[in-house]
C-alpha cells in the first residue's frame, strides 16, 4: 500500500508517495538527505534562531526575512514585485489625490 505525503500535501496541495529515507551514519553521526523532512526542519530550526537587523523593518530572522532581505528565488522574486508594485500605487493614488485638491484650488 502507498504511504501518501501529509506534509508535502498541506504545504503544496499536491499529493506524492511518502518517500522513505534510508538511515545513513557517518562517523556515528546521522546523515540526512537534503530533502528529508526532518533535515529541512532542522534547517528551518536553525535559520529561526538566528536574527539579523533590517534598518526599516527592525530585526528579522533567517526563516522568515523581511521585504529587503530575502535570498533570490522565483517565488521571493514574486514577493518583491508586489510589494513595489503596492508602494508604487500608494504613491499614485496619493499623487492624483493632491493634483485633484490642486485643479479645486485653481479653479476655485
Ligand atoms: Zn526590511
Amino acid at each position: 500500500m502507498v504511504k501518501w505525503d501529509k506534509e508535502y500535501h498541506e504545504r503544496t496541495g499536491k499529493w506524492r508517495p511518502l518517500k522513505e529515507y534510508s538511515q545513513k551514519f557517518v562517523n556515528g553521526k546521522r546523515k540526512y538527505n537534503w530533502d528529508d523532512p526532518v533535515y529541512q526542519k532542522k534547517v528551518h530550526k536553525h535559520l529561526e534562531s538566528i536574527q539579523k537587523e533590517c534598518d526599516s523593518c527592525g530585526v528579522y530572522t533567517l526563516s522568515n526575512p523581511c521585504i529587503h532581505h530575502l535570498p533570490d528565488g522565483y517565488q521571493n522574486d514574486m514577493r518583491r514585485k508586489s510589494y513595489y508594485k503596492k508602494i508604487k500605487d500608494e504613491r499614485n493614488a496619493a499623487y492624483l489625490a493632491q493634483t485633484e485638491q490642486q485643479d479645486l484650488a485653481s479653479n476655485a
